[in-house]
C-alpha cells in the first residue's frame, strides 16, 4: 500500500492558564506523593526483586521518587529466553501489523500519557517542562511513527524483476535477540533504542539507565497497553557489568543499541569481539557516544543569533545533550559586544526545582556527575591559562545545582576545549579575525569527537570554507543555529569519528542495521 507520511508532532507551550499547564502540575502532584516501585518485566511479568536502589529527584535529592528493582545473572538468562521464545512468533508479524502497535502507542502518547510521561522526565531526569516536552512527547512520538514510515520505505525497496523470473527482497530480522542500553538524558532515545529494533522485527533486553528508569517503565507499561506482546521487550535496570557479561557471553546475541559514554561503548565492543566465534551471525554494534561540540563564529557573524545559540545550546538541560555546545571559537573583533550580551543573559538565567516552571535549568543528573562537573570548573579555577567569566559556584546541598558556567581559554588545546563535561560549562577560545583559516583547522583537529557543531557567519564564502573544511569534524553541522534540538524526520542525528557509529537515529539508515535482508528469486 501506499508508504503513510509521518507528521512532527507539534510542541505545546505550558503557558500559565492554558490546559497542558494544569495536567502537568496534576501529574507532577500525584508523582510527587508517593514513592513509586519498578519493577523488572520479563515476558510480560512485572518482577520485584529483592535487590532495590532507590531513585531521587536530582533537584530535590532528599525526595525518593521510586525504588527500583534490579536485576542479576538469572534474570538475564530468563529475559534472553523470553526473548527468544517472544521472537518465534513476532517475527512473523507483518510489518503492517507491528507498525500498528508502535502507531497505537504514538497516539495513547500524544492523548492520553503525555503530561504523565513529561511530569516523570521532570522529577526523575531534572527536565524543565519546556525540555520534557521536546523529549517525552514530541521527539518519542515522533520516532515511533516516522519509524513507521521509514520501516515502509524499506520494505518498499524491492530489486528488479524479468521476463521467467520473479526476485524480491525479504527483509528478515536478526537471528537472535538486541541489546538497548540507553541513557538518561533522553527519554526518547531510550524509547527509540528498544523500539527501533523491535519494529522490525527483533525482540529486545532493554537497560535503561538508573537514573531514567521512573520515564523509561511508565513507557513500557504504555507499549503494553498498546498491545505489545509480551517478551518482545524486556526491561531489565540493573548492574551493568553483571547484565553485559550474560549478554554478551550468549550464542544469540545479535545486536546492540547504545548511546552513552564512548568508554562504555568501547568496553561493549571490546565484549563482542572477544565472543565473536561464538555468536550464530557477526552482531550489529550500532553506538552513539560523547560529544565536544563546537560553535564557531566568522567575524561576520551576527553576534544576537550567536548569543542566543550559545545560551541555549550550551545551557538548556544543563549541557546534558551529547549535542551540548561546549567549545566556542570567537573573533577578537566580536568579543567585547558578545561578551557583554553572553554574560548578561547568562546572569539572568533562573535556575532551581523544576516543580517551579520559570526555571530555565534544574539540577546535574546525581552526584556522580556533579563531582566531574566540578572537577572541570577546578581546572579551570586553579589552572593556568583559564578564567571564570560566569558561573562556577556548584552546590549541592539540596540539589545537584550547577550554575551556568563561562569559561575562556587561552590555550585552544585546554583539557576544557578538548574533553567532554557534559554539564553547564561553556568553554571560548577568542581568535585574531585574521587567523580564521588557523582557527578551522583547529576546530577540526583539538577534539576526538565529531557529533555536532556549528558556523556563525553572513559571509557566504566564510560559510562555504567551514563547510568544506569541518566536513569530517561533525556529523550534524549547522549553519548559524544552535548545535542542539536535532528533530526526527528533519535532521537525523549522529555522529562519527569517537562520537559514535553515525547510524543516524531517527532514519532508515538506522534501521536497516536491524535487518538481515534475504535475496528471493524464483524462476517460472
Ligand atoms: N538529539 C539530541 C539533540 O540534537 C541530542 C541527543 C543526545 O544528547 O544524545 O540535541
Amino acid at each position: 500500500g501506499p508508504v503513510l507520511k509521518a507528521q512532527n508532532e507539534p510542541v505545546l507551550g505550558y503557558a500559565p492558564g492554558s490546559p497542558e499547564r494544569a495536567a502537568l502540575q496534576r501529574e507532577l502532584e500525584s508523582q510527587s506523593q508517593s514513592a513509586a516501585s519498578i519493577p523488572l518485566v520479563i515476558g510480560g511479568d512485572h518482577i520485584d526483586t529483592r535487590a532495590r536502589v532507590d531513585l531521587a529527584a536530582p533537584h530535590d535529592h532528599g525526595h525518593k521518587l521510586a525504588t527500583v528493582s534490579q536485576a542479576e545473572g538469572k534474570d538475564i538468562e530468563l529475559a534472553i529466553e523470553a526473548a527468544m521464545k517472544a521472537r518465534q512468533e513476532w517475527s512473523r508479524w507483518s510489518l503492517q501489523d507491528r507498525s500498528a502497535v508502535f502507531l497505537k502507542a504514538a497516539d495513547l502518547l500524544a492523548d492520553k500519557y503525555r503530561q504523565r510521561l513529561n511530569a516523570a522526565t521532570m522529577l526523575g531526569q531534572s527536565k524543565t517542562a519546556q525540555q520534557a516536552e521536546i523529549d517525552s512527547a514530541c521527539e518519542l512520538i515522533d520516532f515511533l511513527r516516522f519509524n513507521v514510515q521509514f520501516a515502509q520505505e524499506i520494505a518498499a525497496q524491492q530489486p528488479n524483476s524479468s521476463r521467467g523470473m520473479r526476485n524480491l527482497t525479504d527483509y528478515r530480522p536478526l537471528e537472535g535477540f538486541v541489546y538497548a542500553v540507553t541513557p538518561f538524558n533522553f527519554t526518547a532515545i531510550g524509547g527509540n533504542l528498544a523500539t527501533a529494533p523491535a519494529l522490525m522485527g527483533n525482540t529486545v533486553i532493554w537497560k535503561p539507565a538508573a537514573t531514567a528508569a521512573l520515564s523509561n517503565y511508565l513507557f513500557l507499561r504504555l507499549l503494553e497497553e498498546a498491545g505489545l506482546p509480551q517478551g518482545v521487550i524486556n526491561f531489565v535496570p540493573g548492574n551493568s557489568s553483571e547484565i553485559s557479561a550474560r549478554v554478551f557471553g550468549h550464542p544469540d546475541f545479535a545486536g546492540l543499541h547504545f548511546t552513552g559514554s564512548t568508554t562504555v561503548f568501547d568496553e561493549l565492543w571490546l565484549k563482542a569481539a572477544q565472543n565473536l566465534k561464538s555468536y550464530k551471525s557477526y552482531p550489529r554494534l550500532v553506538g552513539e557516544t560523547g560529544g565536544k561540540d563546537f560553535v564557531l563564529a566568522h567575524a561576520s557573524a551576527d553576534v544576537e543569533a550567536l548569543a542566543v545559540a550559545l545560551l541555549r545550546g550550551a545551557f538548556e538541560y544543563q549541557g546534558q545533550k551529547c549535542s551540548a555546545a561546549s567549545r566556542a571559537y570567537i573573533p577578537a573583533s566580536l568579543w567585547p559586544a558578545l561578551r557583554q550580551r553572553l554574560l548578561e543573559d547568562v546572569a539572568g538565567i533562573k535556575m532551581g526545582n523544576v516543580l517551579d516552571l520559570s526555571n530555565f535549568m534544574g539540577a546535574v543528573i546525581d552526584d556522580k556527575a556533579f563531582r566531574r562537573i566540578a572537577r572541570y570548573i577546578d581546572l579551570a579555577r586553579q589552572g593556568a591559562g583559564a578564567r571564570i567569566l560566569a558561573g562556577g559556584q556548584a552546590d549541592a546541598s539540596a540539589g545537584y545545582f550547577v550554575p551556568p558556567t563561562v569559561v575562556q581559554v587561552e590555550d585552544p588545546g585546554h583539557a576544557l576545549m578538548q574533553e567532554e563535561i557534559f554539564g553547564p560549562v561553556l568553554s571560548v577560545y577568542v581568535y585574531e579575525d585574521a587567523r580564521w583559516a588557523d582557527v578551522l583547522r583547529l576546530v577540526d583537529t583539538t577534539s576526538p569527537y565529531a557529533l555536532t557543531g556549528a558556523v556563525f557567519a553572513r559571509d557566504r564564502q566564510a560559510v562555504q570554507e567551514a563547510n568544506g573544511a569541518l566536513r569530517h569534524a561533525a556529523g550534524n553541522f549547522y549553519i548559524n543555529d544552535k548545535p542542539t534540538g536535532a528533530v526526527v524526520g528533519q535532521q537525523p542525528f549522529g555522529g562519527a569519528r569517537r562520537s559514535g557509529t553515525n547510524d543516524k537515529a531517527g532514519s532508515a539508515l538506522n534501521l536497516l542495521r536491524w535487518v538481515s535482508p534475504r535475496t528471493v528469486k524464483e524462476a517460472f
